[in-house]
This record gives C-alpha cells, sequence and structure tokens, in this order.
C-alpha cells in the first residue's frame, strides 16, 4: 500500500544524539534501546472507518518522536505501519451507511495519510494493508496449526493462548483483569466450545455479507491480531527493537500478536520493547469514535489552523500522559509557535549549540517533548527580552558557524550580525520536533 510523502529530516551538523531510553509496558521500565544496525519499528496503524482525530494524531507523533531521535542518533529507521482495511468495525460503518467497505476504507486512508503529511510524520518504509498481507496471515497460521496451538470451533480457527508459555507478559494483566479487558475490546469470553475464554480467533470463516478470501484454511477472513504478527515477521524480523501503539493495544492486541508469533518460533521474543502512547480525553471521556465526540484532525486543517500549531498542542504533553484536548491546548500552541517564529533569528549559535543538548537530553529521556519545548520557549523568551534593541533580527547571518558570537550569552551581543544560530535552530526544531518554523 502506498504511503504517505515523508518530510525530508534536516541533518544536524552536531555530533551524533545519544541513546534513547523509552518506557517499556512488559517490564514497566524505563529502557535503553540501542538497536544493533538499523532500528526496527513496528506502530499499529488505523481501522479506517472515520477520520483521523486528536488521539490517532497524538500516537503517531509520539512514535515520530522516537523515529526523528533515532536517525538524530545517526542509525537508520526501518519503520513499518499497517492499516486494518478489513475488520469487524469497518464492515459494520460500511453496512450502517450504504457506502462499500473497501471504497470507504480507501477514502478514510487518504485522508489519514494527508492528515500525517500536514503534521510532518515520519512515513513507514513499509505501508501495509490487512488485505494485502492475507498470504502472511494464511503462511502463519499454517505454521501455529503445525505446532498445534490452533484449533477449530465451527469453522472458525482459534488460537490456543496457553501454547505461548510467555503469554500475558506483554501486559502484565492478570487473568481475571485480562478477561474484562478481552469483552470489552472486541473480544470473545463467552463463546461455547472455546477451551479457553481468552483464546482468541485467527481465522473467521466466510459469514454471509461479509467479504472472504479463499485459503488452505478455506474460505474466509484473518482476525485482527495475526495481522501484525505476520506483517512485523515479515518487514522486521524476530527481535524486532520497539512495538508500539496507543496504551489501549497492550491488551488484547499486542499481547495476542506476540504470543502468534512465539508460539510459531521458538526462544523468540516478538519486540524488544513495547512502547504505548497515553489515551486523548474530550469533554471528560476517551475521544472515541464510539462516543462520537472527535475532534479530527482534518476538521481543525479545514477551518485554517496551522498543522505546526495542532503538532506543538500535542507535543506540550508527554506521549505517555492520558490528557483532555481543549480549545486552550491550540491557543497555547499557536502563542508558542509565533513567539518561536519571531525570536528565531535572533539567536545566536552558541545558543541554539548549548539548546540542542537540552532538547536531545529531554527527548533521550522517554520522549519528553514538554520538556523540550520548555527549553526552546526559555531561548525565545531570552531572545525578545534582549532582542529588542538594535540590530536584532536582521538575520544577516543566518547559517553562520563562525563562532564569532560565542560568549553572547550576557546578552550584549545575541542576535548580533556574526554567529547567528537561526538556520540550526530551523533545522534542530524540524528535524528532532518535525516543527518548521
Ligand atoms: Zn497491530
Amino acid at each position: 500500500m502506498r504511503a504517505w510523502t515523508s518530510p525530508v529530516v534536516p541533518r544536524l551538523d552536531l555530533e551524533p544524539a545519544g541513546a534513547v531510553h523509552v518506557h517499556d509496558t512488559a517490564t514497566d521500565a524505563l529502557r535503553a534501546i540501542e538497536p544493533s544496525g538499523s532500528a526496527r519499528l513496528y506502530v499499529c496503524g488505523i481501522t479506517p472507518y472515520d477520520a483521523t482525530h486528536i488521539g490517532h494524531a497524538a500516537t503517531y507523533i509520539g512514535f515520530d518522536l522516537l523515529n526523528r531521535a533515532w536517525r538524530d542518533a545517526g542509525l537508520e529507521v526501518h519503520y513499518v505501519q499497517n492499516v486494518t482495511d478489513v475488520d469487524d468495525p469497518l464492515l459494520e460503518r460500511a453496512t450502517a451507511t450504504g457506502v462499500d467497505w473497501a471504497e470507504l476504507a480507501e477514502r478514510e486512508t487518504e485522508l489519514f495519510r494527508t492528515d500525517m503529511a500536514a503534521l510532518r510524520v515520519l512515513a513507514p518504509e513499509d505501508y501495509i494493508g490487512a488485505v494485502e498481507s492475507i498470504p502472511l496471515d494464511v503462511e502463519l497460521i499454517e505454521r501455529l496449526l503445525e505446532r498445534g496451538s490452533v484449533y477449530e470451533v465451527e469453522g472458525d480457527l482459534y488460537f490456543d493462548v496457553h501454547s505461548d508459555v510467555r503469554f500475558g507478559g506483554v501486559s502484565r494483566l492478570d487473568e481475571a483483569q485480562m478477561l474484562e479487558v478481552f469483552a470489552q475490546r472486541g473480544g470473545d469470553p463467552d463463546r461455547p466450545g472455546k477451551k479457553h475464554p481468552l483464546d482468541c480467533v485467527l481465522w473467521q470463516v466466510e459469514r454471509p455479507g461479509e467479504p472472504a478470501w479463499d485459503s488452505p484454511l478455506g474460505r474466509g477472513r484473518p482476525g485482527w491480531h495475526i495481522e501484525c504478527s505476520s506483517i512485523a515477521l515479515r518487514y522486521l524480523g524476530r527481535d524486532f527493537d520497539v512495538q508500539g501503539g496507543g496504551s489501549d493495544l497492550a491488551f488484547p492486541h499486542h499481547e495476542m500478536s506476540a504470543s502468534h508469533a512465539q508460539a510459531a518460533f521458538d526462544g523468540l521474543s516478538f519486540a524488544h520493547a513495547y512502547v504505548h502512547a497515553g489515551m486523548v480525553g474530550y469533554q471528560g471521556e476517551k475521544m472515541s469514535k464510539s462516543k462520537g465526540n472527535l475532534v479530527l484532525v482534518s476538521r481543525l486543517r479545514e477551518s485554517g489552523v496551522d498543522p505546526m500549531a495542532i503538532r506543538l498542542a500535542i507535543l506540550a504533553h508527554h506521549y505517555r500522559s492520558d490528557w483532555e484536548w481543549t480549545d486552550d491546548d491550540l491557543a497555547a500552541a499557536s502563542t508558542r509557535l509565533e513567539s518561536w517564529r519571531r525570536s528565531v533569528e535572533r539567536t545566536s549559535y552558541d545558543e541554539v549549540v548549548d539548546l540542542a543538548g537540552d532538547v536531545r537530553r529531554a527527548l533521550a529521556n522517554d520522549l519528553d517533548a514538554p520538556a523540550a519545548l520548555a527549553a526552546v520557549d526559555a531561548v525565545a523568551t531570552r531572545t525578545s527580552c534582549i532582542g529588542s534593541g538594535a540590530g536584532s533580527g536582521d538575520g544577516s547571518g543566518a547559517g553562520s558557524r563562525d563562532g564569532s558570537g560565542a560568549g553572547s550569552r550576557d546578552g550584549s551581543s545575541a542576535g548580533s550580525r556574526d554567529g547567528s544560530g537561526a538556520a540550526l535552530l530551523r533545522a534542530l526544531l524540524d528535524a528532532r520536533l518535525g516543527i518548521l518554523l
């Protein structure tokens, strides 16, 4: 499947950044992620039945910070994302609105691409649809069948979760918690004939009026969790670095996807770390399609909001926190963006070198964007206080690296003709935060 056009990431004329630490749900600890060779990232994509809301945008911008941190550390990044372009919620929406399910999926996927490009999220190297990955699912299910991890209930194929001894290791929930969440998030714990209530469907036999594909498993369609196992294994291989998504995916989705892969291959860990973004609320509830309380990125853009202000509003919250979107978020981000744009030409080169250290340290510490933003604010405030004098804002030294502005932090020569940090500051904010001034 075609992804969107990725923005070009400027290379910073600085020493490479250090290792990134992120919170791993499976160990509930901050872990240094130090990929060997290229960094491998899988982030679960959308089910395209409705437009991108701020909650989605926050998740993908959160992982975009990781992608950018790795690149700044000099690593190649292989980023894979899926699109669940056939699944129950999509089919239900298509039926309810009288639209062809494939047309609905393509239309909403295209809107998502446009939103991601506007928000300057780096595109995945492989953007893979559920439909196009069905042969990969079938291959993996056949392997699980050979290994005795699969059984049949009225034609549907189920995964025996206990065939993976490490089942439960991603979310760290106990069985009672798992059962509760499984029922809430699309599972079928009470279906008669299952060996264990938590066992999940791998292949669903054709239902009347639903799309189905011929396969050696019979005519039907795959379950959701196997899709991400097979795509990640095919495109990233085993033991890839980070499996990411919203915190509502930790169980059952990431737990099941990891277990499918771990049951299929001995000794394999699906991913090194499982990283989860928080949930975004609106008007007192979690933002979700089912509740209808969505703030859509496309609607904000249509109303003339600068996508950089949307991105900055999201970056003001730590990716792992649960937070609530308000109109104040956008107003504060617009003010901040203006302040940064006003001060950029007045910033000295040495000041930006120091700032780069602060920004990199903040982002290496579990992608702490709010701390990075505060560091930029401090520089912007300082330069706007001292930059109102003669010579400020002329920008004539942009890009100069002669260092003649050294020692300017007493304020006397910041923003002077020599040693401007404007070019480096623009590159830093672009490369690390995805913010184009
Ligand atoms: Zn997934």
